[in-house]
């Protein structure tokens, strides 16, 4: 059984995305509906949490990893993992 530890990182995060590139952000537990926190790059409040529950914009993140790419491989902002799906299932596009 796993232990609920919430020390650092509050879930496993993905890949970290190459400078200029977007966040995939999509899970919704990036997003605290209890209460607004300071960003922790801007200091304007945002419901936005980091995979280790650090407040940060999405865009304050991607600007981040924009203007510190080498601190950035050490994974503070990541994507989410992308959940593997049958290709077949999804190929409308
Ligand atoms: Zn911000």
């Amino acid at each position: 059984m796993t232990a609920r530890a919430r020390k650092t990182l509050v879930w496993e995060p993905g890949e970290i995305p190459a400078p200029g590139a977007l966040l995939d952000w999509r899970d919704g537990r990036h997003f605290d509906h209890r209460h607004d926190r300071p960003c922790a790059l801007c200091a304007r409040p945002t419901p936005m949490r980091s995979h280790h529950g650090e407040p940060a914009h999405k865009t304050c993140a991607e600007s981040w990893i924009t203007a510190h790419p080498t601190e950035a491989r050490l994974g503070r902002f990541a994507s989410d993992t992308q959940p593997k799906r049958a290709r077949d299932t999804d190929d409308h596009a």
